[in-house]
């Protein structure tokens, strides 16, 4: 439920909903806005009678939230006054991704030597990329495949970022090396593989990074927004609200052309569920290199707020996902359509 106080209504009004909700054994959560506050309730399993909270001063509305998530719902940031959250990383505020901020993310899939890593990043840099990208640990299909440089592919992306001032953005794969890589990244990527390893999501949400959750490839919305709950409903004591970015990625579907299908209804749907900012990865998305920036700008028409895109110095012989990985030379064209295109559909690319 959500608690909509009246606009004259009072701290002491405030206060008094709150402990309401408290002697209840449910968790308040004050949303102070332009005009009035908002006071959303979570933890409890069954919906909550209106009549809880008769005799209390202040209120002007209750509001029954009854779906699997609430802290990443739009109505539940009534406090932005139906703009969305934006998610900045690290202390420059045109770092972020949100609220028209547009924040893009290249790199290569894995990160293979120094020489690949160092070069990547000038690169994307230079194409006016913020966020570098890089697997250290690779979640793969096959236990024959290349599974990362692990920690040594950590130190490499920090001397990356040491060489370029990129933030990094690298997945985490499980809870056991979570710390390793939370003491190196400055966004932690959930892969589609493990959006619904609640043990990960759940001690994800305890460390201070903020997190890039990707769709699972057969999840739908609703699994998609409540995985994000776990990580918005373990952060109470942190700003959950500006601290998780979606990505779709693609979903499989019965077709075989492509690697995924990249399903565009997604941004304008989570638009309006979610205040959360919500970034399209078109690489895993298609998985052709030719074709990601079709769908690149697809997405940021649609109302992408950012963009992860795999860009490797050397594609033919990377060790994963060379087949959809850009140029530099081609993802420098890349931005700059999306710069052109962000002019028409409010997205700046700072
Ligand atoms: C990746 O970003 O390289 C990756 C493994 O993505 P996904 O989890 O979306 O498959
Ligand atoms: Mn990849």
């Amino acid at each position: 439920m959500l608690i909509l106080m009246d606009p004259k209504a009072g701290e002491g009004d405030v206060q008094a909903v709150c402990a309401r909700i408290e002697s209840l054994g449910f968790t308040a959560h004050v949303m102070p806005g332009a005009t009035s506050t908002a006071i959303g309730i979570t933890g409890n399993t069954h919906p909550i009678e209106e009549d809880r909270f008769a005799g209390l001063a202040g209120i002007a509305r209750c509001i029954p939230v009854s779906r699997g998530f609430k802290l990443v719902s739009k109505e539940f940031r009534s406090d932005l006054a139906g703009r969305d959250s934006r998610v900045q990383v690290g202390p420059d505020p045109t770092c972020g991704f949100g609220a028209g901020m547009f924040g893009v993310i290249a790199g290569p899939c894995s990160v293979e030597s120094r020489e690949q890593i160092l070069a990547s990043a000038h690169a994307v840099k230079a194409a006016g990329a913020r966020f570098l990208r890089g697997g250290a640990f690779k979640p793969r299909t096959s236990p024959y495949a290349f599974h990362g440089l692990k920690e040594e592919g950590l130190k490499l992306l920090a001397e990356a970022r040491e060489a370029t001032g990129l933030l990094i953005v690298t997945e985490v794969k499980d809870t056991d090396t979570l710390d390793m890589v939370a003491a190196y990244a400055d966004v932690l990527q959930v892969g589609a593989r493990n959006m619904q390893n609640f043990s990960l999501l759940e001690a994800v949400s305890r460390t201070s990074r903020p997190v890039l959750l990707k769709r699972g490839m057969a999840a739908t919305l609703a699994e998609f927004l409540q995985a994000a709950e776990y990580i918005a409903a373990g952060r109470r004591d942190q700003p959950w609200q500006d601290s998780i970015i979606l990505c779709e990625r693609g979903i499989r579907t019965f077709e075989t052309m492509t690697r995924n299908t990249f399903d565009i209804n997604a941004f304008p749907v989570l638009r309006r569920l979610t205040h959360l900012p919500v970034i399209a990865d078109p690489s895993h998305g298609i998985g052709i290199a030719s074709d990601v920036p079709a769908v690149a700008r697809a997405a940021m028409a649609a109302g992408a707020d950012g963009m992860i895109i795999e860009v490797h110095p050397d594609p033919r012989n990377a060790l994963s996902d060379g087949a959809q990985s850009l140029t530099p030379a081609g993802f420098e064209a890349l931005v700059q359509q999306l710069r052109r295109l962000g002019e028409v559909v409010d997205r700046t690319i700072p």
